[in-house]
């Protein structure tokens, strides 16, 4: 029990460094990069679009499906209406 917490642990700390220096990603087969500073490396994080302020501005279209990447260089914020693929790190 003691030794599966501690592994937990370790994992969640690789996580966080991990997250710290951003993920690449690819939509629709194609690797996103940054189209301000062209870095490849991006945090991800959904935005919660459907909402009844949307739906009041008229923006429904918005709905259930936006995430954004954050260029971790210039944080630049790109919005995509479609799935988003995590290309995994081949220093791994
Ligand atoms: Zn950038």
């Amino acid at each position: 029990m003691r030794k599966q917490g501690e592994e937990k642990l370790e994992k969640l700390g690789l996580d966080k460094v991990k997250d710290k220096n951003g993920r690449k990603y690819k939509a629709n087969d194609f690797q996103v990069s940054c189209v301000h500073c062209k870095h490849d490396k991006f945090e991800q994080s959904s935005a919660l679009l459907n909402t009844r302020g949307m739906s009041y501005l008229g923006l429904d279209w918005l709905n259930n499906s936006a995430s954004t990447l954050m260029c971790k260089r210039c944080g630049f914020i790109h919005w995509f209406g479609i799935g988003l693929t995590e290309i995994e790190d081949e220093t791994k």
